[in-house]
Parts: C-alpha cells; sequence; structure tokens
C-alpha cells in the first residue's frame, strides 16, 4: 500500500495527536510525535463527553482498552430556582452521552504511542514543504524531514497559522467558569442521587447563560457512586474584571478576588440552593475560566500537511463535540489512507469529509451560544413543548449526538 512506511511527523501530543498517531502506525506508517508541554499531560482531569457509538467503535477497534472507564448520561434535568431546595423541572431533555475523565482518555491513547516515539519538550517553531518532504524546525533548534506533517496543535495551532495566516481565533463574548472535585467531598448528596436515579445531568438556565454538570471517572478510573468527579461549567457574561489574556484560559489560582466574586453573586440570584453548593463547593483557588472562542478555516490540507482536532476547526463546549471531532478525525485517517491511491489523493479525501463536518458542528455550536447565552428566553415560562420547539429550531436540520436518543 502507497502509506506503509510513510514517515509522519505529528506536532501536539494530546488527545488529537496520540489519535492521529494510532491511526497511522494501524495504516502502516512510521510516526513521531512532538509534545511541546515537557511534564505530561495526564493531570489535566476535565470531563469531556463524547457519543455511546463513537466510544463503542474505539474499543471494538483497539483505540480504548476493554475496562476503560466511563460515566453514562441518559437525559439532561432543567432546573429552575422556585424557592424549593432543588427547584422546578422545566423540562427532561433525552440526552445521551459517555462522560470521561480527560486524563484517562489521553493516558489509553497514549499507551498506544511507543514511548520512543513520543518526544517531549520538542516545540515545533516552522516547517517548509516541498513536492518531497516537509521540514520541520523545533525550538532546541533540531531539524527534521517527513512525508507528511500532522498539526495536532490545539487551538492556537503553529501549523493551522502557517496554513491559513488570516485565520485568528476570534472571542464570542462569554466564558465559562470551570470546576471539578471528588464526590465524597460533598457534605450533602440529595441533588447527586436525585441526578443518578435517573442517569441525569443538570442544567440551571439564566437570564444570560446555563450551567452544565455531570459525574466523570476518578483519575483511578473509578466509576462507582462516592468515587467518581463532579464536573461542571457555567457559561455566563465576561466578569468585568477580568482582562483576558488573548485566548488562554485562566487557570486555577489566578482568579482575583474581583473576578472570583461574580461566581458566588451569580448562584445566589439564579439557582437552586442544592444546585448552588453543588457548584460553590469548588474554592476561588481551585477555579478556571476559559474564554469561549470561534476558529474557522477553509482547508484542512496543504501540501504535505494536514489538520487535526482543535487545530482545525474549533467548536464551542455546548455541542460537547471537541474531542469527538479530534477522534473521528483520527478514524477517519485511518480509513481513508486505506482506501486512498496516493498521498494527494488521501489529503483531498480528507479535506471533503473533515473539514465540511467540523464546519457544520461549529456553526451549530454558534447558535446554541447564541440561543442559550447571549439572547436566552424566559426560560421559567416555558413548557417542555417549547422547550422541544426551540431545539429544534436551534438545530435547524442539523443532527446532534446530545439531542439524539441513538436507539
Ligand atoms: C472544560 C472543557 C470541556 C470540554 N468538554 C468537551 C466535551 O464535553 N466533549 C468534547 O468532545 N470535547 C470537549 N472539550 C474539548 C476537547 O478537550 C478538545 O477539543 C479535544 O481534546 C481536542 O484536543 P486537541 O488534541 O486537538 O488539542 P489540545 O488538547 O489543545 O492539544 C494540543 C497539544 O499540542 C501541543 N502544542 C501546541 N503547540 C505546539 C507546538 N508548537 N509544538 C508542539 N506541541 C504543541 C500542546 O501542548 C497540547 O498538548 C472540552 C474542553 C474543555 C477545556
Amino acid at each position: 500500500m502507497w502509506i506503509k512506511g510513510m514517515k509522519v511527523g505529528i506536532v501536539g501530543g494530546s488527545i488529537a495527536g496520540c489519535a492521529a498517531a494510532a491511526a497511522l502506525l494501524r495504516a502502516g506508517c512510521e510516526v513521531e510525535v512532538f509534545e511541546r508541554s515537557s511534564h505530561g499531560l495526564k493531570d489535566r482531569g476535565a470531563g469531556i463527553a463524547i457519543p455511546e457509538p463513537l466510544r463503542a467503535a474505539l474499543t471494538a477497534g483497539g483505540y480504548l482498552p476493554d475496562d476503560y472507564p466511563y460515566c453514562e448520561t441518559k437525559c439532561r434535568w432543567w432546573q429552575f430556582p422556585d424557592g424549593s431546595p432543588m427547584g422546578r423541572r422545566l423540562w427532561t431533555q433525552p440526552s445521551r452521552a459517555v462522560a470521561n475523565n480527560w486524563g484517562n482518555l489521553w493516558t489509553a491513547l497514549r499507551n498506544l504511542v511507543p514511548d520512543g516515539s513520543y518526544h517531549e519538550g520538542m516545540a515545533l517553531d516552522a516547517f517548509e514543504t516541498s513536492d518531497d518532504a516537509v521540514v520541520a524546525r523545533f525550538a532546541d533548534g533540531t531539524e527534521r524531514s517527513f512525508d507528511l506533517l500532522v498539526g495536532a496543535d490545539g487551538y492556537h495551532s503553529a501549523v493551522r497559522k502557517k496554513l491559513h495566516p488570516e485565520a485568528e481565533p476570534v472571542f464570542a463574548d462569554y466564558i465559562l467558569w470551570r470546576g471539578n472535585y471528588p464526590e465524597a467531598a460533598l457534605d450533602d448528596r440529595g441533588l447527586i442521587d436525585a441526578l443518578d436515579r435517573d442517569a441525569a445531568w443538570l442544567t440551571v438556565p439564566f437570564p444570560g447563560g446555563h450551567s452544565v454538570l455531570y459525574m466523570i471517572p476518578d483519575f483511578d478510573g473509578g466509576t462507582a457512586v462516592g468515587h467518581r468527579r463532579v464536573n461542571w461549567g457555567i457559561y455566563a457574561p465576561c466578569p468585568r474584571a477580568l482582562a483576558l489574556n488573548g485566548v488562554e484560559s485562566e487557570p486555577p489560582g489566578t482568579l482575583s478576588d474581583a473576578v472570583y466574586g461574580d461566581l458566588p453573586r451569580l448562584l445566589a440570584a439564579h439557582f437552586p440552593p442544592a444546585a448552588a453548593a453543588l457548584f460553590g463547593h469548588t474554592k476561588q483557588d481551585e477555579l478556571s475560566i476559559q474564554p469561549i472562542y470561534d476558529s474557522i478555516v477553509d482547508s484542512y490540507v496543504g501540501q504535505r500537511v494536514l489538520l487535526i482536532g482543535d487545530a482545525g476547526i474549533m467548536t464551542r463546549p455546548h455541542t460537547a463535540s471537541g474531542a469527538t471531532k479530534a477522534l473521528e478525525d483520527a478514524l477517519a485517517i485511518e480509513t481513508i489512507a486505506r482506501q486512498a491511491s496516493d498521498l494527494p489523493d488521501f489529503l483531498a479525501r480528507y479535506d471533503a469529509e473533515r473539514c465540511a463536518k467540523a464546519k457544520t458542528i461549529s456553526e451549530l455550536g454558534r447558535r446554541m451560544g447564541q440561543a442559550q447565552v447571549v439572547d436566552t428566553p424566559d426560560w421559567g415560562k416555558m413548557t417542555p413543548a417549547d422547550f422541544e420547539t426551540w431545539a429544534k429550531i436551534i438545530l435547524s436540520g442539523d443532527k446532534l449526538y446530545l439531542y439524539d436518543e441513538q436507539d
């Protein structure tokens, strides 16, 4: 096969980079991964959701081990304050997903890349392509030549910047408060137990935003009740006291009192008390803030180069599709590599399939952000029938696994 023995350099060793490496190794390539970070990535620990059929395909295909830990959800509770501890249920939305601990997902994929092929502390500085090769230069002065370069270097991608110098991430004008802690730390489990009985995840809608909360496995793979982590986010306007530093997140330990003060005010004003306690459990120095950005490109490939994951088109987290998209990109790489007749054919097919998909999901993410954060309806007056109509309008004919019963 044409691809057998092809030398591939992968820039970025996170979810997309490791999944791409696994896919290309299976297709018969010689692969090397170059990750800028020098201290390992496994402690990031955010919760990420993927569709159950994708988890099953990754397990069946050997990308994830049979004992890979995950938590399942079947529906989403929309709870609104009404003076009672848990609030009033506005809507029970069918919503099936598999919730992962980022660290467990990354570790499973990283284990598919031989240690000798995974180079930490190697930041790509620049690259040049020609008819015969692509030459990558790294910050330590190393120069390496490959047949193909894969840009898996995330939302700030240097590879994307070279292919599309005009494509700058654009701030969506709101942020995501994020927290994550062991459920064993909770004194009052009432709301968590109620959610568990329905395999539900929790949304509290309010004027100008909404929250998400779901359980994920612990870092040690614990999925039993009492051994998981509570993972949450709240989409809200940017705190006035926050001066955003480009597209970077504000990591735990960096939030000033003035910035942090917005969160307890928001919880007191708009959340049922039991929900406010779950979100408010995270301490100021454990909180982070993620600014929400859009980044669109018209093509996922260049001469001897392709983009995967967040290095391509970024999607807003409402679609819960960042990791999904990266993993599907990798599966497509393996399939298309086996079908294509040569490298140009492979790149053209990958571009046609994956860039178009990413554009659709990115546009859906914008519509969801507009409807659920920027221009929120009068939630408290909506009936379940209103919610269903509203959700259909947002989808506008597109499909999203979170809103699909997947039967
Ligand atoms: C709070 C949160 C919740 C999320 N929830 C979901 C969800 O529910 N469902 C979902 O599907 N997705 C979710 N995502 C998104 C998901 O995590 C990412 O979209 C997905 O993992 C794609 O990752 P990636 O490998 O493309 O990029 P990244 O994980 O950003 O990795 C890029 C890697 O490239 C490295 N790198 C960067 N520049 C260079 C360079 N010049 N040289 C070498 N290496 C470099 C970086 O160090 C990094 O390790 C969420 C993300 C966050 C933050």
